[in-house]
């Protein structure tokens, strides 16, 4: 389906691309390191960026400032794992100042590894709600999916996190034959526990060992699998992000589901995501980008917000996966540890 029809924002109007979108939400990714190696993520010996290419902390609080001055609304820090760089709290102290002055919500998508040390001091900041990713709760499983994390610290995080005040979001990439038959128990647990649980569908982004098509799970099955146990009711909560819900009325939960693959939602994207070298991309599904960095160390008054307003005009109106031919190069060569989830 075509999108509306074109328009432009320039100079210092709140962000809006070309296909009549409203670009509001950021994704702001602050290191492309990790602590883990998740299978479906990065291969086992991951290049990472020189360090020298990465943004200080003092320039990701400018750029968040720029955004926010052009209407972005919400900020999301990512990477790699946002809660590995040093001086995070820091940052999130920083831009959560902008909390009711311009911004309207700062969240974080955290592996869990590093939360326990970090979640008063988010908590503090203003977060209400982080997403912690996490693919299994068998302890075995879950180290081998993340090549070597200890899932008892991810959950001990979680549970300071929830004892800080945070509502917490669980992210778990689906994967055929390897935590598929967690999916029922993971919405068991989150239900008793207090979380929402959202499902993704894996993408092919970034070279890895295994082959994603192995592993690819569509989501509208398991909703059939789901259906058959369960009465599941669509409802209109939305975060702002790409998944849509449904409540699981036996268990009084919300599930969501994340489905670029099965059912693509760009129709209604709101958002563009910045790598920690300042390169913002337009789309996950795509390479065009564009350089901040440059901009922010280099440019003139106005060289970020003459970038914003050529981004928006490159914003593709979709993204352009496709997984479902066995061996096939991704679709997009950066991982998703790069781009910033
Ligand atoms: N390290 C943090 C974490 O794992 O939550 C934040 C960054 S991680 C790249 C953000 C999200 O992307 C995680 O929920 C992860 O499971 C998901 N992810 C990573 N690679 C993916 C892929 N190829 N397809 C789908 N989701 C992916
Ligand atoms: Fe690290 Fe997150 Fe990628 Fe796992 S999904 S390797 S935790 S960046």
């Amino acid at each position: 389906m075509a999108l509306m029809k074109p328009q432009q924002t320039t100079g210092t109007d709140p962000l809006a691309d070309s296909f009549g979108r409203r670009i509001s939400y950021l994704r702001l990714s602050v290191t492309d390191r990790c602590d883990f190696r998740c299978r479906y993520c990065m291969p086992e010996r991951m290049q990472f960026l020189p360090k020298r290419e990465i943004l200080t902390l003092e320039e990701l609080a400018t750029l968040a400032d720029a955004f926010i001055a052009r209407g972005i609304r919400r900020i999301r820090l990512t990477g790699g794992e946002p809660l590995v760089r040093r001086g995070i709290d820091d940052l999130v102290r920083a831009i959560g100042r902008r909390i009711g002055d311009g911004l309207d919500e700062l969240t974080i998508t955290t592996n869990g590894s590093q939360l326990r040390g970090h979640a008063a001091a988010l908590a503090d900041a203003g977060v209400r709600r982080i997403n912690v990713s996490l693919d299994s709760l068998d302890a075995d499983r879950f180290g081998f999916i993340t090549r070597g994390g200890d899932l008892a610290t991810v959950l001990d995080g979680i549970a300071a996190a929830r004892d800080a005040g945070i509502a917490i979001k669980i992210n778990m990439v689906a994967l055929k034959d390897l935590n598929e038959a967690e999916i029922e128990p993971m919405l068991r647990w989150c239900a008793a526990e207090g979380h929402d649980l959202t499902l993704i569908e894996t993408m092919p982004l970034g070279e890895i060992e295994d082959d994603r098509t192995d592993r690819y799970l569509p989501l509208d099955g398991v909703r059939r699998d789901l259906d058959q146990r369960f009465t599941l009711s669509p409802v209109d909560y939305r975060t702002g992000g790409p998944a849509r819900y449904v409540r699981v009325e036996e268990l009084d939960a919300k599930l969501g589901l994340i489905t670029p693959m099965t059912n693509n939602f760009c129709d209604g994207c709101n958002r563009v995501r910045v790598t920690a070298t300042g390169q913002i991309y337009m789309c996950l599904g795509h390479d065009d980008r564009l350089d901040l960095r440059g901009a922010l160390r280099e440019g003139g008054p106005g060289d970020i917000d003459q970038l914003l307003d050529r981004a928006m005009r490159m914003k593709p109106e979709r993204h352009a996966f496709r997984i479902d031919t066995p061996g096939a190069a991704p679709t997009v060569t950066r991982h998703m540890s790069v781009t910033g989830g």
